[in-house]
């Protein structure tokens, strides 16, 4: 979860204020947050900001590869982990979770090979029941 963090610090010297606040709620939770909550968490600490500033910064550090933006089931997420791995949305709580596993490295370099694209990055979310609301579904049915 923490690689490149010295990285990250090291950037985050040369980031106006909003980003670096921005940036702090990002890696502060693992929850892949969506631009409403990240708000929320950012005001907390630049009370003035607006939901645009927000936004708007949010698309360009995603842009410029400085986070993930994921596909929360038509609802855009936030990851500040910007190193490729592996996601799980639930789709009964909409929880978006990090796997425990090494991202397939040789993915990038496979379609490189049967292709001409030049691969910049590549997103895998699994989709699915989170165990918590799988162990739910389970005493509906026994209910
Ligand atoms: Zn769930
Ligand atoms: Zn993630």
């Amino acid at each position: 979860m923490s690689a490149g963090k010295p990285e990250s610090q090291k950037k985050k010297k040369y980031l106006t204020p909003q980003r670096r606040a921005i940036l702090n709620a990002l890696e502060s939770v693992v929850t892949h947050p969506s631009a409403d909550v990240i708000y929320e968490m950012v005001r907390k600490e630049l009370p003035i900001i607006s939901m645009g500033t927000v936004y708007r910064n949010l698309e360009q550090m995603a842009t410029e590869g400085m986070i993930l933006r994921l596909d929360g089931g038509g609802q855009k997420r936030y990851d500040g982990n910007s190193t490729p791995h592996l996601h799980f949305r639930c789709l009964c709580c909409n929880a978006m979770i990090d796997l425990p596993m090494n991202p397939h490295d040789d993915i990038q370099k496979i379609v490189q090979t049967l292709t001409d694209f030049e691969i910049k990055s590549y997103e895998v979310i699994f989709t699915g029941l989170c165990p918590e609301c799988k162990l739910t579904k389970k005493k509906e049915q026994t209910a």
